[in-house]
């Protein structure tokens, strides 16, 4: 069990307390299985009190200067910052990440250090009309929902409060079932950073208690959502059913990555299995469909199958690994299903599974028909897809034959092509001769079709959190 020192209570109004029915839920270590805390779950009473703390907090909160909260911003992403080894620890025991691939109090910091500043231009706007001067207004929205997934979730919980509340907001953060531990770290490091009670509240618990309570609440004026397709339209209904939330949803991927016969074929091999293999193949813009042009198909396979196989799978904790288990049970059954799934449609090209525990043994299947599941369906694991083709148009018609739409990566030296192909894919972003995680942190990143709702980014985000109102000034004489 973890030791007594990990917070497990829910933040509510700058203080850590038990949720008001007591009960806990058990986190297990993907690592080990066994019992790592006993968390509290909030009750539909905690989410009430939370959202009543964020919006008695909401004035003066929103009445200070950017300048003045950008300060506590600050302060916060210096703790983050300092925080770097006990947050990998953390993430490492409870949901496997392996600590040599984590960066996020890196990238988590940078978003509160950014928004600490981001908030001063942003003004509005004034347009001259014959006898009235007309201005618009940005204003905070109030009550700001978010709610996370647990692939990343310092990264998540700093890409979306950051811009919230750099704009005035106060916010609601209700943290993955699978990985409650992180939020509740950084609540710990918000209350040393002195934000006032009731400006960033935590709450720990399952999707259709806590998360439906604040999807459906009527002082909830924005919801911010990272997750899966299934969640998202569920979650989109309540919103809208209830009071007509404004709505920032990133949602689940299955990116392809089409590579040219003229492409730097080993560049190409290395960064398409670093995306599928990176955190065991949990990530949401994972390129898990590969298109390669057939005369340099089984040349590609063999450099991309030599660098996926050679994955050192371990204890998330040594520095030495670079793969580590799936998050949880669930994570793991639904990846040996879509494994026996595949097997049926397509040609399995590496070894039948042999790692125990949570462990998942990278995975390759060729030649799958574009209509089989697995070539429709989020895995959500190390298992990729190789298929051929020749032609142009052929790579873009089955590349855009999803309705995920996050990211498209395309290699080839012909700059010509890389453009036709970029403008004909249907993603949110696109990679030429780089593929996902290479997202740029101030470009706009969201999904096209079926993944996603707005943009988040470094400038992107603060508008996504902020209200524009017109005012229309009649002035006599004018
Ligand atoms: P999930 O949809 O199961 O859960 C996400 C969050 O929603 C959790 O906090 C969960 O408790 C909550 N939730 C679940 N059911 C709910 C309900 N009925 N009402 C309200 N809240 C509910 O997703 P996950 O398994 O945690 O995360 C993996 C998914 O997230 C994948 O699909 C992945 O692609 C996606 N993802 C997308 C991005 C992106 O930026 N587009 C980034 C990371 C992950």
């Amino acid at each position: 069990m973890v030791s007594t020192s990990i917070e497990t209570r829910l933040f509510i109004n700058g203080k850590f307390r038990p949720s008001s029915s007591n009960e806990t839920f058990d986190l297990l270590s993907a690592k080990s299985g066994l019992l790592l805390a006993k968390v509290y779950e909030a009750t539909t009473e905690d989410v009430d009190d939370a959202v009543a703390a964020a919006k008695a907090a909401f004035p003066a909160w929103a009445a200070l200067s950017p300048y003045e909260r950008g300060r506590y911003l600050v302060r916060l992403a210096d703790l983050i910052a300092e925080s770097d080894a006990a947050l990998a620890r953390l993430e490492a025991e409870s949901m496997g990440r392996p600590v040599s691939t984590y960066f996020d109090a890196t990238a988590g910091s940078k978003y509160f250090r950014y928004f600490s500043e981001a908030a001063y231009p942003q003004g509005g706007s004034s347009l001259n009309t014959p006898g009235f001067v007309n201005i618009t207004l940005k204003q905070p929205v109030g009550v700001v929902a978010a709610i996370i997934p647990w692939n990343a979730p310092l990264v998540f919980f700093c890409k979306k409060l950051a811009p919230a509340l750099a704009a005035g907001n106060t916010v609601v953060l209700k943290s993955s079932e699978k990985a409650p531990l992180t939020s509740l770290y950084v609540a710990g490091l918000a209350q040393k950073a002195g934000f006032p009670p009731g400006v960033l509240n935590v709450l720990s618990g399952h999707g259709p208690i806590s998360g439906a309570a604040l999807a459906s609440h009527m002082d909830v004026r924005a919801l911010t959502f990272t997750g899966s397709n299934r969640t998202g339209k569920l979650i989109a209904k309540m919103a809208t059913d209830s009071n007509m939330k404004k709505l920032i949803f990133e949602l689940g991927g299955k990116s392809p990555a089409i590579i040219f016969d003229d492409a730097d074929i080993d560049a190409a091999a290395r960064d398409t299995q670093f995306s599928i293999q990176l955190i065991s193949g949990q990530t949401c813009m994972a390129n898990s469909r590969i298109y390669v042009q057939r005369n340099i198909a089984e040349s590609f396979i063999d450099k991309f199958k030599t660098l996926f196989t050679s994955a050192r799978l371990g204890d998330p904790t040594d520095p030495k690994v670079n793969h580590g288990p799936q998050a949880d049970k669930i994570q793991h059954a639904t990846v040996l299903r879509y494994i026996e799934l595949g097997k049926k449609t397509g040609k399995l090209i590496t070894e039948e599974q042999s790692a125990s525990g949570l462990y998942i043994n990278p995975t390759i299947f060729r030649d799958v028909p574009e209509d089989a599941q697995i070539m429709k369906e989020e895995i959500f694991g190390p298992v990729v897809i190789i298929n051929m083709f020749d032609t142009e148009a052929e790579a873009v018609a089955n590349a855009n034959n999803t309705e995920h739409g996050l990211y498209a990566a395309v290699y080839t030296k012909d700059l010509d092509r890389a453009m036709r192909v970029a403008s004909r894919l249907e993603a949110g972003t696109v990679g030429v001769n780089c593929t996902s995680p290479t997202k740029g942190d101030d470009m706009p990143f969201g999904g096209q079709k079926g993944s996603g709702l707005q943009r988040e980014s470094y400038i992107h985000s603060m508008e996504t959190f902020m209200e524009t109102k017109s005012v229309l000034i009649k002035v006599a004489g004018l």
